[in-house]
């Protein structure tokens, strides 16, 4: 593909992995097409989006969040009837209980999803085995259902954003690398990089485990945590089809699904490894993640408790990354009133591809709509000002958000 030149853009975004492509998309959607995305790697998706484990889960906590991923699904389905597609595959998923007060966060879960309009359904054990013939529910209190949910393949998220988004206008920088913010009376007008200088209203900062630098060469500190994260897929498994549904079982602190005929299962480990962005610099990306076999043997040990051969069966890949984090679990996103021009599009909490529709809805919202909803403006940069946070607490603060992601 061809890289465009580094010109003066209303808009420039600097990230492009799923976050920064899903901005484009949605901004070209929304009629802002004077856009420039520039991306350091030689191609989008290449880093923390190559590694994602594809999953959408659209049950969360509250009807906003709900929302949110509903619009990526809505944006996916729209991304897979176009000519590069983002492999979106809307198996269903099933949310696995294995105690009562499980049983009874899922109830609460179901009455935000009533409230938000999407479906779920409480399903028997017989029917989750009929629905994943090689999976053991015998240990399970509760199975809840929701049939749009489902997975995409990461690189294939940006590609597809990259190319509908370029059919609209979007120029896409490629090997180009930011290296400085040039600001005018504390006002962002401007970025250098590798391959030139140019002139923008505003700059989206949607620079992933360096969205932290970005934003502190705009002269903004913001707390933005990359927290290692890692999932296994074993070698094919007979019967293992790309149709079964996706899983989650809170009390196990796993996920997956089926991944090119093997199982693919993340985790959230009790104790998270974080890393603090001050210790490398806006030129570099956190230090390489050294696979952990501990953590994904312990893994595979719980995923036996459903699957029982999950402990003998050999790992053929992992995934892995370094996921950003806030204090908060809330995405970031808008213009900082510190910094007017600098917009965050960061802090993915681990779910930024399946999130990638609903930021970038929620981007356009925030950034051109004269009254922004009470949820968009509670994703603002402005909520950690100088003085209501600091280091010391905010690290441990992003990591326990890691280690409690599927906390009651
Ligand atoms: C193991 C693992 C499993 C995951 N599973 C899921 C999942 O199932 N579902 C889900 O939704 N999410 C998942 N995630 C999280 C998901 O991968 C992230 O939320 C998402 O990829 C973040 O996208 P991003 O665009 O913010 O970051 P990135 O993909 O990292 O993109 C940021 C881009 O900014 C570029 N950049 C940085 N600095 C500069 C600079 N100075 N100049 C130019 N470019 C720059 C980088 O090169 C990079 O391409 C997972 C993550 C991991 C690690």
């Amino acid at each position: 593909m061809n890289i465009a030149p580094v010109t003066n853009a209303e808009i420039i975004i600097v990230g492009g992995g799923a976050i920064g492509v899903g901005c484009a998309y949605a901004l070209a959607k929304a009629g802002k097409r004077d856009v420039l995305v520039i991306e350091r790697d030689d191609d989008v998706g290449n880093v923390t989006t190559s590694q994602g484990a594809g999953l959408c889960g659209q049950v969360r906590d509250n009807t906003e969040r709900i929302q949110l991923a509903m619009h990526s699904v809505k944006t996916f389905r729209e991304l897979q009837d176009s000519e590069v597609k983002p492999d979106w595959h809307e198996t269903g998923s099933l949310r696995i209980a294995l105690t009562e007060s499980r049983v009874a966060e899922f109830r609460r879960l179901q009455q935000a999803a009533d409230q938000a309009g999407l479906e779920t359904h409480w399903i028997d054990n017989d029917e989750a085995g009929r629905l994943w013939p090689s999976m053991d529910f015998s240990s399970a209190q509760g199975i809840l259902w929701c049939p749009s949910d489902g997975y995409m393949t990461p690189r294939s998220v940006a590609a597809s954003y990259r190319y509908n988004a370029a059919r609209m206008g979007v120029r896409f920088a490629t090997a180009t690398a930011l290296e400085t913010v040039r600001l005018q009376n504390g006002r962002v007008t401007g970025i250098h990089t590798n391959r030139g200088h140019a002139e923008c209203r505003y700059l989206i900062n949607a620079a992933g485990a360096n969205a932290y630098h970005v934003a502190r060469l705009a002269g903004l500190e913001l707390p933005i945590v990359p927290v290692r994260h890692e999932y296994y897929v074993s070698i094919p498994i007979p019967g293992l089809t790309p149709d079964l549904p996706c899983f989650r079982i809170p009390e196990l602190t796993l996920y997956g699904r089926v991944r090119d005929g093997g199982l693919l299962v993340g985790g959230w480990e009790p104790r998270a490894l974080s890393t603090d962005p001050r210790a490398f610099s806006a030129d570099n990306a956190p230090p390489p993640v050294v696979t952990d076999w501990p953590v994904l043997n312990s893994f595979s040990d719980r995923f036996s408790k459903l699957f029982p051969s999950a402990r003998t069966i050999e790992k053929s890949w992992i995934g892995k990354g370094w996921p950003t984090f806030t204090p908060d679990g809330k995405f970031l996103i808008g213009e900082s009133s510190r910094v007017p021009g600098l917009v965050m599009a960061a802090g993915c909490n681990a779910h930024g591809i399946s999130g990638s529709g609903g930021i970038g809805k929620l981007l356009v919202e925030s950034l051109f709509n004269p009254n922004p909803s009470a949820y968009a403006k509670s994703l603002s940069p402005d909520r950690f000002t100088e003085i209501n946070w600091e280091w010391d607490s905010a690290r441990p603060a992003a990591a326990r958000v890691y280690e409690t992601y599927y906390g009651v």
